[in-house]
């Protein structure tokens, strides 16, 4: 018997993330990658496996504290000799260059052992099949077919795209924009422009947010058929290692209509998404809903209580209260949009209180039921001594917890792939599962659940498999070599953010040279009638980077952020420092060029602000 510490393993850019779920207690016998804990960053949540098997012997964390790489989280019995911990090495705050792996892959015989052998004759074959047609689906689908492989997607929903087209980015952007645009216009009568009150028809709103969604939809469907790329509606499940049973479904939703056919693959690549986390406890009611319930835009309510204070949640409130909502937010964690500094929050919060009857903050809902008057739902804290509000009735209750992967949904054990607890598919920097000729990518691979994560994944299997099959080392050792990945809530003002936050780099002792330039002296901003934001670039000031280091992060609240946040992620990955992004001409007057502007902040250099002490 041994007493050991299991500690949070490598989080990637997610240092300092809340606990949200404890899902083991002392006395409980675990096995190894049993999920112990949900933590929870920007967008959702993700789960934190155990290293070793044994006995939980006492917990280490509790619901809202914060954790990183290396935290300890338990401490377990097991039933081998004492091992010393692995030493707790700071999260990286920005992602190392990865090598693609030397290939250490399980036996073709250890695979057929777990793999069903599927003994039926297959009505399609190609070389790769493409489970979901989401951003990583079409993506990966597009870049192979692009590579002369024969490609096949198969989609339950009728139009391709997944979350991101349908129900997420997309229309919840043509709705921010239309919000946005209402509450630009309200501020006019400021400058001598009145145009009156709104009047707002959510009908014709509707229509044009479907609209938005339907261009892009079809455009896809337009650019599979250019590619050949062949698109097979229904639900697919995994009968072997190299087949695919889709049961076909029709309609506008996933209705199946029994006729089912297989399709035989050299190789796959599983795409499948995930969807929203409802709690058991919510009543099965019009008025209770997910994102995807919100964006189908019923109405307009006049209470409505967002469960989940990160970005989703933040987005859709921001919509439904330029309509006319009055709004509530409850969030277990002690801020809302986690992930992002708490300056940058702070200014966004500061913009938005207008919006709030009520943040509720180190709370949880631990009940709700219908009423005649609404949905009644219960508040509790989330600490032990905290205080709750009391009982609420909401016209709408919004459900942002986080979003699950749908691994579990799949069969992937009858090809032999490892799906986790919580139904996440492991892979490799390759995108490579367990099983070597299957691949898996986006919202069903990890955090970030983002949609640029899963195109830039995507791409990368396709090009693995397209040099395995081909014979080309170089396709063939392609890998997700990612050093940031950028992230933004498009509210208003925006905020995005990427690599090392200040946050992260105070908590992990990282020296860092910072570089702030206020909208209040960007004649563009102040021209626009919003010098409300600020630019913020973080430099490496470690005594090894000798006052020329590197830029390790930034981040930015104002109007237009995610639009600029891309030019601070290329400068990480291109390694540049103060003076490579300052003597970058920016054009004059844009709000990019605060960006420039940070960086001659950083160095000294910079003259549109008052002078630098030294
Ligand atoms: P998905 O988009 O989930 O696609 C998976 C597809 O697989 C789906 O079409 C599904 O129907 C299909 N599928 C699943 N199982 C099967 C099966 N068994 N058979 C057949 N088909 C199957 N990300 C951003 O980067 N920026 C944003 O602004 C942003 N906004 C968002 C707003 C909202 C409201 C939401 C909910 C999400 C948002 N996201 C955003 C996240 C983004 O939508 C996801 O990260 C992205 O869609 C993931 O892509 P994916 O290809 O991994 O999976």
């Amino acid at each position: 018997m041994a007493v050991i510490d299991v500690k949070v393993p490598d989080i990637g850019d997610f240092a300092e993330v809340g606990v949200i779920e404890v899902l083991v207690k002392p006395g409980d016998t675990i096995r190894v990658e049993q999920s112990l804990i949900t933590v929870e960053s920007d967008k959702a949540s993700m789960e934190i496996p155990s290293s070793h098997a044994g006995v939980v012997k006492e917990l280490k964390v509790k619901l809202g504290d914060k954790v990183a790489e290396g935290s300890v989280v338990l401490t377990l019995e097991t039933a081998g000799a004492a091992v010393p911990a692995p030493a707790a090495a700071p999260a990286p705050a920005v992602l190392e260059p990865k090598q693609a792996p030397a290939q250490s892959v399980p036996s073709q015989a250890a695979i057929n052992s777990v793999a069903s052998s599927f003994a039926g004759t297959a009505d399609m074959e190609c070389d790769v099949l493409v489970l979901g047609g989401g951003p990583g689906g079409y993506s990966a689908a597009f870049r192979a077919a692009d590579l002369g492989l024969k490609v096949v997607i198969v989609e339950r929903y009728a139009t391709l795209g997944g979350v991101c087209l349908n129900v997420g980015c997309i229309p919840s952007k043509a709705l921010l924009h239309v919000a946005a645009v209402m509450d630009e216009v309200s501020h006019l009568s400021a400058a001598g422009i009145d145009f009156g009150a709104p009047k707002v028809n959510v009908d014709t709103l509707r229509g044009h947010k479907e609209k938005v969604v339907g261009k892009l939809t079809g455009g896809l469907a337009a650019m599979a058929k250019m590619r050949k790329v062949t698109t097979v509606r229904g639900y697919g499940a995994f009968v072997g290692a190299n087949h695919v049973e889709v049961e076909e479904t029709t309609g506008t939703g996933q209705e199946k209509t029994g006729t089912k056919k297989v399709i035989a693959f050299k190789k796959a690549i599983i795409a499948a998404g995930s969807q929203a986390v409802r709690l058991p406890f919510m009543p099965d009611d019009p008025r209770v809903v997910d994102s995807t319930g919100a964006l189908a835009l019923q109405g307009v309510p006049k209470r409505m209580l967002i469960l989940g204070g990160g970005i989703i949640g933040l987005e859709m409130g921001t919509v439904y209260s330029t309509l006319g909502a009055r709004l509530d937010v409850v969030e277990m964690m002690d801020g809302l949009m986690q992930g992002a500094d708490r300056d940058l929050v702070k200014v966004w919060q500061k913009m938005n209180a207008h919006r709030f009857d009520n943040i509720m903050l180190k709370t949880k809902t631990v009940g709700a039921k219908v009423t005649p008057e609404g949905i009644e739902v219960t508040f509790a804290p989330a600490e032990e001594g905290g205080t709750a509000p009391a009982p609420q009735v909401y016209d709408l209750v919004l459900q942002a917890v986080g979003r699950t992967p749908n691994g579990k949904k799949i069969a992937a054990e009858k090809a032999g792939v490892a799906v986790t607890d919580r139904g996440f598919i492991n892979v490799d920097i390759q995108m490579r599962t367990n099983v070597p000729h299957i691949f898996a990518i986006g919202d069903i691979v990890g955090q970030p659940m983002l949609a640029h994560k899963a195109v830039h994944e995507a791409h990368v299997a396709a090009e693995v498999i397209a040099g395995e099959l081909q014979g080309n080392q170089e396709l063939a050792s392609a890998a997700f070599n990612a050093r940031v990945i950028p992230s933004v809530a498009y509210t208003d003002p925006e905020v995005a953010w990427v690599g090392l936050t200040e946050d992260q780099a105070k908590a992990q002792g990282i020296k860092v040279k910072k570089g702030l330039f206020p909208w209040t002296a960007s004649g563009r901003a102040i021209a626009n009638g919003r010098d409300e934001g600020y630019t913020k670039l973080l430099f490496d000031d470690s005594p090894e980077a000798h006052g020329h280091g590197k830029i390790l992060g930034g981040g930015i609240v104002g109007t237009h952020a995610g639009d600029m946040i891309g030019e601070i992620a290329l400068a990480i990955e291109m390694g540049a420092d103060a003076v490579d992004i300052g003597k970058t001409i920016h054009p004059h007057p844009t709000l990019g060029e605060s960006i420039g502007m940070a960086a001659e902040i950083a160095h000294g250099s910079c003259t549109d602000v008052p002078p630098q002490r030294k």
